[in-house]
This record gives C-alpha cells, structure tokens and sequence, in this order.
C-alpha cells in the first residue's frame, strides 16, 4: 500500500507496510515540527483577530470621536450662530437707537426753531426813544388782517384785550422762557394755556388800543424780563427782520 502524506508542501511517498523507513521518519518528524507550529499559527490567527477586533474597536472609538467631534463642532456652529445672531440684533438694536435718537433730535430742532412772525411787513417804529419815551418794541406795519405767528413752540399766557392800550393782545412764553408781546390784533385765534407751534397763527394783525395805524407791536423778554430789541434778539435765532 502507498500511502501519500502530504506535509508543509512536501509530498512524499513511503509504504506502510513495509515499516516507517528513513524517509518516513524523516517526513514523520516533519509533520510533527509542522504540527508543533499550528498552535503558533492558530495563536497568530487569534492574535490577528484580537487586533482585528481592536482595530475595529479603535475604529469604533474613532468613530465614536468623531461624532462627539461632530456633536461639539454642531454645538461650536450652534454658538456661533447664536453670537452672530446676537450681534445682529445688537447692531440693529444700536441702528435703531441711532434712528430714533436722530429723529428726537429733529423734532426738537423743528421743536424749538424760530420763525419770523409776520410776513409782508415795513419796518417802522424800532426798539428806542421815541418822543421823549422808551418804545420797547418793533413795529411792523401790515395790513390788517395779516396772519400773526408764534415764533416758537410756547403756551399762550395772556390772550385779550389790554387795558394798557395794547389793544387784542397776545402773550406767548417759549420752551426757553423768552416772552413775545403782539399788540393791536385786530382779532385773537388763540386763548390762555394753548400750546402753539412754530409759525402757528395766533392772530391778525389790526389797529385796535393805542395804535396809528394797522401794525404789529413786538416785543421780546428774556425769561420774562425787561424788554430787548426785537431784531437783534431775532437775529441771534437766524430770524432776520
Ligand atoms: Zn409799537
């Protein structure tokens, strides 16, 4: 009988029968020596597997690193999405400061501007002595019925008729304290307390108390206080007369 074994690659041949012979042997011990070295392949095969496995594990953790990168870098982009956002609003918050503080600023302007009170007007008699006595005022002949204005924003604190001679008269204390007189309206469209506007028409101009003639009777008080020249006053307000 001829058996053939096949070991480590080798093919060799002997005969069974006739007892191992050197050959045999020689394969025998080989085989032998093989099979010692399959538990080292096996081990290695095991080994390759563990690292498989850890490789996968690693791989795993990675992965795992790698989303919580994710998650971190997701959140990172959540704030700074936010911040964005938030400067945003700042910014339009600070625009819309800026606005409202421009349009404050120009309504007071418009507020507290100074306008002319008559218009279409001659010059005559001026702040100084005339015959022997102080005119306190500016007058500014007009036709009667000739709109009269408030030179400012103000509150209407006398509205009537004078009995000093003014006539219909009219008293309007400005937002800075300064009080205009007009005297000789020839008719009042205001009354005591009204709050009135720059350029606002408060009267018409007229002829009445001691007067000689159609014109208005204008005089200025800082505060309240003594009578100023009209024009000059005026004039430092960008009102030329
Ligand atoms: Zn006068």
């Amino acid at each position: 009988m001829v058996s053939t074994a096949v070991a480590g690659g080798i093919v060799v041949q002997g005969t069974a029968a006739s007892g191992p012979s050197a050959d045999a042997l020689a394969v025998q011990n080989l085989s032998n020596s093989v099979g010692s070295l399959e538990p080292d392949v096996r081990d290695l095969a095991v080994a390759a597997a563990g690292s498989a496995r850890q490789a996968s594990a690693a791989g795993s953790r990675d992965a795992s690193r790698m989303a919580m990168a994710g998650v971190v870098s997701q959140a990172d982009e959540a704030a700074a999405l936010a911040d964005a956002e938030q400067a945003r609003k700042a910014t339009a918050a600070k625009a819309a400061a800026a606005k409202k503080a421009k349009a404050v600023e120009a309504a007071r302007k418009k507020a507290q501007r100074w306008v002319s009170p008559i218009a279409n007007y001659t010059l005559t008699s001026g702040y100084g002595w005339r015959w022997g006595r102080m005119h306190p005022a500016q007058d500014l002949a007009a036709p009667t019925g000739t709109p009269v204005r408030a030179l400012s924003t103000g509150t209407v604190i006398f509205a009537g008729w004078s009995s000093e001679g003014y006539g219909n008269f009219v008293k309007i204390r400005y937002w800075d304290g300064t009080v205009s007189w007009f005297a000789h309206n020839s008719r009042l469209l205001v009354s005591v307390g009204e709050q009135v506007k720059p350029g606002q028409v408060v009267s018409y101009s007229g002829s009445t108390g001691n007067s000689t003639g159609p014109h208005l009777h204008l005089e200025i008080h800082p505060r309240g206080g003594a009578a100023v020249a009209p024009r000059a006053w005026l004039g430092q307000k960008g009102v030329r007369l």
